[in-house]
């Protein structure tokens, strides 16, 4: 099998092997961080089932094409705006709707009481799948209880837990993982045919999200968001209290509508602290933000070591908290408290770190 996913070899492998030994759940339920090949293995999984080449997916028979360029008639895509009962052609993203409504699951029911136009399955993706409304998610738990033969449901998801758990109960779950930074690299210079130097540090920069630095490839608004979270770093380390309040009002305003952005920003802002450690032990080499090392090493010999690992902690336990819903507001103030000040006047430097890097500190890839 020539599966086209990157860094998830256990989902290869356990996917496989259901298919080949036909012991395929009817219902899936991928669930992972963004950006780490969710939506590429539903694609990959519906090719491999109907596929009509030697070693499926194989990528080349006419099947597999068409699947790929999301024309299947047999492979439906169900997500937010899309297709619903009353029109074949009413969209509703053009109502401004942020749901998956109960007419488009209708309009799915109506399809998957029909045999397979031409391929051997038919396979549903519903991506994502927490947009699903209440109202629709009641219709499609009927369809996963009963689901008709030859039909495999997919659900993809990063908040699994704004799914129902009858819905949730109902799947085979499938988590996925953050991939291999190594990984990415190889597949950005491999597939996309990206300067190794540029994959190197893209690639370092994704924290093992190959979907994030393909993005990133094309959209160079990705790129300057972390600049701009990059100057609030630097910005804020000689603000005033009541700035510093100020950004964390901001991020814990943000949080309940864009929890993913939040959680990301928390973490360029750890990448930038553990950055900072590393080029002060001599391991420049290793940081992620390798295209600021000047600004690392200055600021490297500003700070007390014992102050920067316990911000890091701090930074841990907040994105913590935030993730166990504690008030964000509150876990985000706590933390601006305590962003370590310079130890102005005197170049400090990390001399305990010359001696090597504690191994928790330690970059992957
Ligand atoms: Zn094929």
């Amino acid at each position: 099998m020539a599966w086209r996913l990157v860094g998830q070899p256990g989902i290869v492998a356990m996917l496989s092997r259901a298919l080949r030994e036909d012991r395929l759940s009817h219902a899936y339920l991928f669930v992972g961080p963004n950006h780490v090949g969710k939506a590429t293995a539903a694609r990959e999984l519906a090719m491999a089932l109907n596929c009509r080449g030697e070693d499926p997916p194989c990528h080349r028979c006419r099947e597999c094409h068409l699947i790929d360029a999301g024309r299947h008639p047999d492979v439906e895509l169900v997500g937010v705006g899309g297709l619903c009962e009353e029109s074949d052609h009413r969209d509703h993203r053009a109502d401004g709707s942020k749901d998956i409504r109960i007419c488009q699951v209708r309009r799915l029911q109506r399809l998957l009481s029909r045999a397979p136009f031409e391929g051997i399955f038919r396979v549903v993706i519903t991506d994502p799948a927490d947009a699903l409304n209440v109202e629709a998610a009641n219709a499609f738990l009927k369809t996963l209880e009963e689901p008709p033969a030859s039909v495999v449901l997919v659900l993809v998801t990063s908040r699994e837990e704004a799914l129902p758990p009858t819905v949730r109960s109902r799947c085979r779950r499938v988590p996925f993982r953050l991939m291999p930074v190594a990984d990415v690299e190889g597949a950005l210079v491999e597939r996309w045919s990206v300067a190794p130097e540029k994959a190197r540090a893209l690639a370092r920069l994704s924290g093992g999200r190959l979907g994030w630095a393909v993005s990133a490839l094309e959209d160079e608004g990705l790129l300057s968001a972390r600049e701009s979270v990059l100057e609030d770093v630097q910005r804020l380390i000689g603000a005033s209290l009541s700035e510093r309040f100020a950004y964390a009002g901001r991020l814990g305003y943000l949080f309940p509508r864009e929890r993913e952005t939040v959680l990301a920003v928390l973490g360029l802002w750890e990448e930038w602290w553990r950055d900072l450690l590393l080029v002060g032990a001599g391991c420049g080499e290793q940081a992620v933000n390798s295209d600021r090392l000047d600004k690392l090493t200055e600021e490297s010999r500003q700070y007390r070591v014992r102050a920067v690992v316990r911000f890091l902690d701090a930074l841990r336990r907040a994105r913590q908290q935030l993730q166990d819903n504690v008030n964000p507001l509150l876990a985000l103030e706590v933390l601006m408290l305590e962003l370590p000040t310079p130890a102005l006047g005197k170049e400090v430097g990390f001399p305990e770190l010359r001696r090597g890097l504690p191994s928790t500190l330690r970059v992957e890839g």
